[in-house]
């Protein structure tokens, strides 16, 4: 950051040059400064240089640049992040104007600014009936509107986007080329002359109908199901308080349990279905706009069943504003059928989904679901980073910085792909399971459109260590050396990279998730790896149950509480009679299948322990919709306030400590068999996990003097248990790091994997700190 007060001696006919350290291009720094230099009465000029924005100011009166260099700070674009800002005096030049100077070709390392939803500026103006973009639902600016979605190629100009088919009326060119307007080099400008235009068409016949936006909202209201084109694909929507339609989409999407996400017209409109912390308040209102979970008032049957939350998002595109004017809520989900990515296009098939089509002829070049957020401490918990956020780029600490180019590919389920180049990683927006045919077509078409985007020419390659993971197999084929991650040394690696901790700094990484591929061969899952971003040992990890029937055991939660009891002896497992709904014919066959060891790999998971604490606890559904449905009912239901625990016991195993949960299921029985509430055994299992990680944490500390904690994997998306964790943990005044502005799940595998990367390459290849 800015270290104290930056002032420059004054002088008749003073001169400055300051240069910006951050993120700084692509983000409308450079017309900010112009418009900032103009107000100020400076000549001068600005520029993009490798690592920043230089900038050249001069005043022929004798002039103190400080306030110049505290406005820069105070008032930056929302997008930038600046990190350091340098000014020293430089030579009076006499210069006539201020000018904004080009950006050479491969002069440096361009940024691509995510879509930002629409500004206040533009939505006055877009409400006003005196304004020639009155009621125009593709309004933008400088400071907003679409951006990686529509963007073909760098430099980011306007005919390397998706507007280059709409020529700019004469009005509109002159705000473009203006240095003064809100508009200069707003690529996406247009207005009602000469910019997109809406159509509404009926899905079955692909008629156009009159009406537009006001009769859209009217069809919602009359409970019909919509698709609306916003930024980054379609959103199926429908009026969530009509019951009919949403067992409609349901079935349309072929969920029957997955929550919907609800776009709401104001937080007044909000809070009366949901609680709204004022931090969640500033998340929602943010120029990212991100959906965010928050806690169930009162609930709307049919939207989250089963969970204690609801995804609910403000309107990010104008065209949302207008439509939401008329019905203050929808149902706004993404347009995909079952295990597919969100559609863009018409022509993909949308026709399918609904019975009205609400588009617009502004092509989306790059597809982006919305963002997922939850708010734990006043601090983002991203569960889907997408839209709004991607490609944002992460700085790398300068001790890993290399003058290579790297690829990483992520893992397979949830997967994102990196890349880095010149100090900065781009993470994709979420892809997606590639297991399923069209998303991994999406993850092909990701990888070249990033590499071409931001110019990558990779050196190196980097994947899981799963042999059979569709990432692994695509770097086989690029034919550069291809260097393999294990998944959840991956998963710590993020979080070092992220809060650039020396590469030396030793942690304690906790990886806690469903399943990833061990380097022993197995699926580990709950796992204490104590390390740094140079290598690893596993110092703990949950013991190894068998997994009945391999991935079928991830979709029936019941089959874990079954190898469970298989795995604590001949007695407990009349205690099957437990999982009731489920067809004793099927528990004997599987119980057949774990006393032969067939077809039961044996896992750590720790997702599999919820999934068998969820279904003992009669809470779990006899087959999960989506993954980790069973653990989050779980989670939901932990609402008491004890502070009980149930025991578990940690051995010394030969290489690693062992920890079992065969006492905790065991008391989590005799829980249920005495008739206790599943809101008490949920928050008991909860709390003993917390205290699972603070005793190894202490045992960390004792036998190799660790203070700092990450943790990473699927699991700590659980909001209570990570709440939870973080309180003990810091109470004993353990450093504790958590992604932030990454998820913790999978997403998070490639930008690890970029580290593990930067760590290893040749000390020749490193650049000079
Ligand atoms: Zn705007
Ligand atoms: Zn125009």
């Amino acid at each position: 950051m800015n270290s104290g007060k930056p002032s420059l001696k004054s002088g008749p006919g003073s001169a400055a040059r300051i240069i910006v350290f951050g993120v700084v291009q692509g983000v409308g720094f450079r017309p900010f400064i112009f418009r900032l230099a103009r107000r100020f009465g400076y000549k001068g000029w600005v520029k993009n240089i490798g690592s920043g924005v230089e900038i050249h100011v001069e005043s022929p009166e004798p002039a103190d640049f400080g306030a110049f260099l505290e406005a820069i700070q105070d008032e930056k674009p929302p997008l930038a992040r600046i990190e350091r800002i340098t000014s020293k005096r430089a030579a009076f030049l006499g210069l006539s104007d201020f000018e904004v100077q080009k950006t050479q070709a491969g002069e440096s390392f361009v940024f691509i600014s995510p879509d930002i939803s629409v500004c206040r500026n533009c939505l006055r103006e877009m409400k006003d009936p005196k304004d020639r973009r009155f009621r125009y639902p593709f309004i933008n600016c400088t400071d907003c509107g679409p951006r990686y979605t529509i963007v073909k190629a760098l430099p980011y100009d306007r005919p390397q986007t998706t507007m280059a088919g709409f020529k700019m009326c004469s009005p509109c060119a002159a705000e473009y080329h203006d240095p003064s307007d809100r508009r200069y080099h707003a690529q996406p400008i247009a207005c009602p002359t000469c910019g997109p235009r809406v159509t509404l068409r009926q899905a079955r016949t692909g008629k156009e109908i009159a009406g537009g936006i006001p009769r859209a909202a009217d069809l919602i209201k009359k409970g019909k199901i919509l698709a609306v084109k916003g930024l980054g694909g379609f959103h199926l929507v429908c009026d969530p308080l009509a019951p009919k339609a949403v067992s409609r989409l349901r079935k349309i999407k072929d969920r029957r349990t997955k929550p919907l996400a609800l776009m709401a017209r104001d937080l007044e409109t909000l809070a009366k279905y949901v609680y709204c912390s004022p931090e969640e308040k500033k998340l929602l209102l943010s120029p990212f706009r991100p959906i965010v979970l928050l806690k169930k008032k009162n609930d709307i049957p049919g939207i989250a069943p089963h969970l204690d939350e609801i995804g609910i998002m403000l309107p990010y595109a104008p065209l949302h504003d207008l439509l939401l004017e008329d019905i203050p809520l929808i149902v706004a989900t993404s347009s995909n059928q079952k295990d597919s990515p969100i559609m863009k296009d018409e022509q993909e098939g949308i026709g399918h989904l609904c019975d009205y089509i609400l588009s617009h002829n502004r092509p989306i070049q790059m597809r982006a679901d919305d963002s997922v957020i939850k708010e734990v401490r006043s601090t983002p918990l991203f569960v889907r980073r997408a839209r709004g956020y991607v490609p944002y780029p992460q700085k790398v600490p300068p001790q890993l910085e290399s003058s290579c180019h790297i690829l990483a590919l992520g893992g397979e389920l949830k997967d994102t792909i990196s890349i880095y180049k010149n100090g900065y990683v781009v993470t994709s927006q979420f892809l997606g399971d590639l297991d399923e045919y069209q998303n991994h077509l999406y993850f092909e078409e990701t990888v070249r459109h990033l590499g071409r985007l931001f110019e990558v020419k990779p050196s190196c390659v980097v994947s899981d260590l799963h042999p059979d993971f569709h990432t692994t197999r695509y770097a086989q084929t690029l034919g550069i050396p291809h260097l393999q991650v294990q998944h959840h040394y991956a998963h710590v690696l993020a979080v070092l990279l992220e809060h650039s901790l020396p590469p030396k700094t030793k942690v304690l990484g906790v990886a806690w998730d469903g399943y990833g591929y061990g380097q022993d061969g197995t699926a580990w899952g709950g796992e204490f790896l104590l390390g740094d971003m140079h290598g690893f040992e596993r110092f703990a990890h949950f013991q190894y149950i068998p997994l009945p029937g391999g991935d079928l055991a991830a979709k029936q939660p019941w089959r874990m509480a079954l190898a469970y009891l298989h795995k604590m002896g001949p007695g407990m497992l009349q205690k099957s009679s437990l999982l009731d709904d489920i067809d004793p014919k099927k528990i004997r066959a599987v119980l057949a299948m774990l006393e032969k060891g067939i077809q039961s790999p044996l896992s750590s998971s720790c997702g599999r322990l919820f999934d068998a604490v969820s279904a003992l606890s009669g809470l779990a559904p006899p087959e999960n919709e989506f993954e980790a449905e069973a653990a989050m009912r779980l989670e939901a239901a932990a609402t008491s306030r004890t502070g009980a625990v149930y025991p578990y016991q940690i051995d010394g195993g030969k290489t690693a400590l062992q920890i079992s949960f065969m006492e905790t299921i065991g008391t989590i029985i005799k829980d249920r068999e005495r008739g206790t509430e599943p809101s008490v055994i949920a928050t008991k299992f909860h709390n003993s996990l917390a205290g699972i990680i603070l005793d190894v944490a202490g045992r960390a500390k004792n036998s190799c003097g660790i203070t700092t904690i990450v943790l990473s994997g699927g699991v700590f998306l659980n909001k209570k248990l990570l709440v939870r964790v973080l309180s003990l943990l810091e109470e004993e005044d353990f450093l504790v790091l958590r992604p932030v502005n990454y998820s913790p799940n999978d997403e998070s595998l490639s930008l690890g994997q970029i580290g593990y990367a930067l760590a290893r390459l040749k000390p020749g290849e490193f650049l000079s700190a």
